[in-house]
């Protein structure tokens, strides 16, 4: 008996070869648009503050593998993007606090439910719930502060997709075209910063060939409620979600869970949000 999911996997892996031509040309037509936006100009680079937002936290884990909770991981690449941007001297709020660990990277990772949402006022609103409107209106609260919004998550998808996309806010859903003008061109910046420190950038697999596509994409066709809320719930014009890799790909699994790797990870999106702010210290 063949289940309905090996029928959509087959399905799937049908459609792919159909449009797999297709799908390399967006890759090239990307690669062009790339250097096209280098010669062009920005359309806003001056940010006085970077938010940066670790997806989940408290009774939300997010994907799980193997006892590893995607929360954990995102929070310990915001601790360290966060201390890397501090130390330069931005000013970055982040949304989501552990009580903790607080601040400190951490070698090993845990599996608290210790994370609450800060605000504004820097309340500490535990999250005993997913709460993601109100991190929304926390996220919003900063608009006058001219800010720029970086959410942090980790993947759990088939096991042959492996890397890290990145997103931004589709001007076909949301009708700014200033939202996806600033935001795809920092998601660019970020996905060169990776490429750069070669640290592995969305792939599928397929048939045993790898095919490094769709490394920064739009979220026409993703329904996640995280990249929904992110992105249509905030007000700001310049606004991504990183996902940092896939946890039931054994390769990303055992690089999530290495601090190195995280580090690395951290490092270079902060790398891309320097390049993208032009090096402007504010
Ligand atoms: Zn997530």
């Amino acid at each position: 008996m063949i289940s309905l999911k090996k029928v959509l996997v087959l399905a799937t892996a049908i459609i792919s070869l159909v449009l797999l031509p297709n799908e390399i040309n967006k890759e090239k037509s990307n690669k062009k648009y790339l250097s096209e936006i280098q010669e062009s100009q920005p359309v806003k680079r001056d940010y006085d503050l970077f938010i940066l937002d670790p997806g989940h936290g408290g009774i939300d884990s997010g994907a799980t593998q193997k006892r590893v909770r995607e929360d954990e991981i995102n929070y310990d690449v915001v601790v360290r993007l966060n201390r890397i941007l501090t130390d330069k001297g931005y000013l970055v709020h982040q949304t989501v606090y552990d009580s903790t660990t607080k601040f400190e990277p951490q070698e090993k990772l845990r599996r608290g439910n210790d994370e609450g949402l800060v605000d504004k006022e820097k309340n500490f609103l535990p999250l005993t719930k997913r709460m993601l409107y109100e991190r929304a209106e926390i996220i919003n609260s900063f608009s006058d502060k001219n800010p720029l919004l970086v959410s942090v998550h980790t993947n759990s998808t088939r096991e042959e997709v492996s890397g890290t996309s990145i997103y931004y806010p589709s001007q076909i859903i949301y009708d700014k075209k200033e939202w996806e003008d600033n935001s795809k061109k920092l998601a660019i910046e970020i996905e060169k910063s990776f490429e750069k420190n070669k640290i592995p950038l969305y792939s599928m697999g397929f048939l045993g060939f790898e095919f490094p596509l769709e490394r920064i994409r739009d979220i026409i066709r993703d329904d996640e409620n995280f990249k929904i809320v992110i992105f249509k719930k905030t007000n700001l014009e310049t606004k991504i979600l990183i996902e940092c890799g896939n946890l039931k790909n054994p390769d990303d699994f055992l690089r999530l869970k290495d601090p190195k790797e995280r580090q690395k990870i951290a490092d270079a999106i902060a790398e891309g949000l320097i390049n993208y702010t032009n090096n402007s210290k504010i």
